[in-house]
């Protein structure tokens, strides 16, 4: 039987590369919600979106086409904004720095989350986010809610960025996490809870493979 799987959680408790890896073993369909969230702030970025103006809002949304394509070279799946590849752009930290205040606009979290159930249609599905399992598929055959401690988190974010040449000191990468988690759980839209019915995931000292074998299980 085909299911949705809904993985949520804070800011790099290592959700995408879990996600990932596990709807590859599966022969899942996998979505990273946040690239979502990310190319909408690198629009409004690019495009001086004022995002007080619900008009200037609704325009720049409609104006907006997200796709992800698979990678020949990477093997991975790569975000586009209106049909240019943006995955490297999306992960810098000005991106990061600013992707929480989009994320809080209601207008936003509409257009997302209808795209996002669209993919939904056909199951088979790993989905990644914040509010997967408790706005966009409340009724996800398995919830997982991934969390680990601060610290790890945040060395495993900034060896992330230092993979892709991003150097960036430990404690603006903290500084980042704990404005993104402020932000993201008390906010009025949809605000990063951890669903009732879902499995908590605590990957601070966990291999990675046991996280993925874990969930396939
Ligand atoms: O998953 P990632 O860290 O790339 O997400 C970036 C940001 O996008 C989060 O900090 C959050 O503000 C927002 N987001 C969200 N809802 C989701 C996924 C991401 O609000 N489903």
């Amino acid at each position: 039987k085909k299911i949705i799987i809904a993985i949520d959680g804070y800011s790099a408790c290592g959700k995408s590369s879990t996600a990932k890896a596990v709807a590859s073993k599966l022969n899942y369909r996998y979505v990273d919600t946040g690239a979502m969230y990310r190319a909408v702030t690198l629009y409004f970025l690019e495009n001086y979106v004022d995002q007080t103006n619900p008009k200037a809002v609704a325009k720049a949304l409609s104006n907006i086409e997200i796709t992800f394509h698979h990678n020949e070279k990477t093997g991975k799946s790569d975000t586009y904004l209106n049909g240019l590849n943006v995955e490297d752009k999306i992960r810098e930290m000005e991106i990061s720095q600013n992707v929480s205040e989009v994320s809080a606009i209601k207008a936003v979290r509409e257009a997302m989350v209808e795209q996002q159930q669209k993919m939904g249609k056909s199951k088979a599905l790993v989905m990644d986010g914040r509010d997967i399992g408790s706005v966009v598929f409340p009724n996800a055959e398995l919830k997982v809610f991934m969390t680990a401690d601060f610290d790890v988190r945040a060395e495993r974010r900034q060896k992330e960025l230092f993979d892709k040449d991003q150097l960036v000191d430990l404690e603006e990468v903290k500084e980042n996490l704990k404005k993104r988690d402020k932000i993201d759980t008390t906010r009025e839209e949809s605000p990063l809870i951890r669903p009732e019915d879902s499995e908590e995931v605590d990957t601070t000292h966990m291999f990675f493979e046991e996280q993925v074998d874990q969930i396939v299980r």
